[in-house]
């Protein structure tokens, strides 16, 4: 017998249209890339998403197509995450960071047709447009009278003319919640780019689970900054989550430096903001050096590499600003832990309740997660033992876009997340290594194959391996271990040098280590782990 409730689809579009009704003042307020600060409300995103929505339709896009974006956190991207994906076509963020080559690659392979972008990445998409084999109409975020003249980018139009020729009314399409919504590439495992590619429904799940109490715990009473950029896994589902429950919204725009970020937090009474440890180091920099505290800021959520125990110190007990330890990635929408404490955990000594804080948390509701040995069978959650974890749930992927070959998950429809971990018993996950062949860099990838990849192609190069160091600002930075050729020479200099040009700039190694022989397994594998070992005794230059 089946229930005999609505079978409404869950739609991004109801989110702006449920702000729009209950929430029409809730504010959004943005740096713009101008330097200037915006703010309007969700009454207006909605009103001018409608717009985007109907320029969608002039455009004659199909159902499906790709919208992509090369665009900071503010108001304008706003729009395009609900008028892209509430008409029925997909939003793509494009990741502005990657070398222009990369860029080219992701947008071919995206099959994009239209490319919008902030003023700040005009160079960029100068010098890429002729080889973006599919993108028709190029947008540029701004005013008629900043668009400039003789781009020589065809048909480039300025967003407000592009949208303001249609009209606010709109009537949302209803479909299959199934569809694709937005899609975000990442480099997290080896090879090329692969893209996540999320559905209406899984957005929608992971928004109202990433809003619950033990989870961001997002309310209307909340003013939340997303430092975390919306091109890295929809900012982590925070424009959906704040929508769905009428938080103000700050956007912080290109300047995310410690001082500028303080500055929007004071000014616009933020009680909620989300980033990368690199970001808070920079802005717990700038409050120490000047003495300063927060008004308002009572949370932060840090993900995307590791907490540093002095960071969630410093936030908690110095500023009173509770730190959630969040893990997760592209793959899982992001969220998959996040760590609040239990009752039980209150009584603790801070040095004990530190310990807790450290781990990466428990499972929201809607992930399943295990540890499992080399032979997949299951681990037991004792908090000592660590295994490769595995997850599932509504918002984890199960295939890549336009994936060859076989499904990454394994059975029982589980997905190797690449890290290594312990669960203890109350269910709380710390990560404690990966097994994955990456670099994590001020939450930015670098995949260790490209960089391997341009050192084996210097002349005096014959073998070339690439590991991650940690780095006490950036979390981890790439170094590479090389053998020359029998009688061919090249410096460390010379061979950085190679480098430009050929990579992004933060995807350059920091080093270069010359050696004798690079470990190498039964099956000819370079051993990384073994190479490690060799270098212990290394430490990065300058750190
Ligand atoms: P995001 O950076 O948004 O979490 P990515 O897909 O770029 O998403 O990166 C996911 C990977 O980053 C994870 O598989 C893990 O290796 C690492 N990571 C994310 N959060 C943490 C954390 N809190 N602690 C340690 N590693 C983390």
């Amino acid at each position: 017998m089946l229930g005999l409730m609505q079978n409404h689809q869950l739609l991004i579009s109801s989110l702006i249209e449920h702000a729009e009704r209950h929430h029409s003042e809730g504010e959004i307020v943005s740096r713009r890339v101008e330097g200037d600060i915006h703010r309007y409300t969700y009454k207006q995103v909605a009103a001018r998403s409608r717009q985007v929505a109907n320029a969608l339709d002039a455009l004659k896009l199909n159902f499906s197509d790709r919208v992509a974006t090369l665009a900071w956190n503010g108001y304008r991207h706003l729009e395009l995450y609900f008028g892209v994906s509430g008409s029925g076509r997909v939003l793509h963020t494009l990741n502005p960071r990657l070398h222009p080559d990369q860029v080219v690659w992701i947008a071919n392979h995206a099959e994009d047709s239209v490319l919008c972008f902030d003023a700040t990445f005009l160079p960029i998409v100068k010098a890429i447009h002729s080889r973006c084999t599919t993108i028709q109409h190029y947008v540029m975020l701004c005013d008629a009278a900043a668009l400039p003249a003789d781009t020589g980018i065809p048909g480039l139009q300025s967003y407000e003319a592009w949208i303001g020729a249609h009209p606010s009314t709109y009537n949302w399409p209803q479909f299959d919640e199934n569809s694709a919504s937005s899609m975000c590439y990442t480099s997290g495992t080896t090879g090329n780019p692969k893209a996540a590619l999320y559905s209406h429904r899984s957005t929608m799940l992971h928004a109202l689970a990433g809003a619950m109490p033990d989870v961001l715990n997002i309310s209307a009473r909340d003013s939340i900054l997303p430092v975390v950029p919306m091109f890295h896994v929809n900012a982590w589902g925070l424009p959906y989550s704040a929508a769905m429950n009428g938080a103000k919204m700050v956007f912080p725009g290109p300047a995310m430096d410690g001082k500028s970020i303080y500055e929007l937090i004071e000014s616009e009474k933020v009680t909620f903001a989300a980033g990368v440890p690199t970001v808070w180091q920079m802005m717990l920099g700038h409050i120490q050096t000047g003495g300063l505290r927060f008004s308002t800021l009572n949370r932060t959520v840090i993900g995307g590499s590791a907490c540093p125990p002095a960071m969630i110190a410093a936030f908690n007990d110095v500023y009173g600003v509770e730190v959630l330890h969040a893990w997760g990635m592209t793959e899982m929408s992001p969220l998959g832990t996040v760590c609040t404490l239990k009752n039980q955990h209150l009584e603790l000594s801070s040095e004990d309740k530190m310990k807790v804080r450290l781990k990466q948390g428990r499972a929201v509701y809607g992930v399943d997660m295990k540890i499992v040995d080399p032979d997949g069978d299951e681990l037991p959650w004792d908090g000592k033992i660590s295994g490769d974890l595995l997850v599932r749930g509504p918002w984890i992927i199960e295939q890549y876009f336009k994936q060859e070959g076989a499904s990454p998950l394994v059975s029982g429809g589980w997905f190797p997340t690449g890290d290594v971990g312990t669960i203890d018993g109350n269910g709380y996950l710390q990560i404690t290594d990966r097994s994955k062949d990456v670099i994590k860099s001020g939450g930015e990838w670098i995949s260790s194959i490209d960089v391997e990849n341009i050192a084996m192609a210097h002349p005096a190069v014959l073998m070339a391996a690439c590991i991650g160091m940690k780095h006490p600002k950036w979390d981890e930075r790439p170094i590479i271990a090389v053998v020359k050729k029998p009688g061919a020479e090249v410096s460390r200099d010379e061979l950085l040098a190679f480098f430009v040009g050929k990579t992004a700039k933060f995807q350059i190694p920091d080093d270069v280590v010359f050696v004798d022989a690079i470990p190498l397994g039964a099956t000819g594998k370079m051993q990384k782990m073994k190479l490690r070992e060799v270098l212990k005794d290394y430490s990065l230059p300058g750190v």
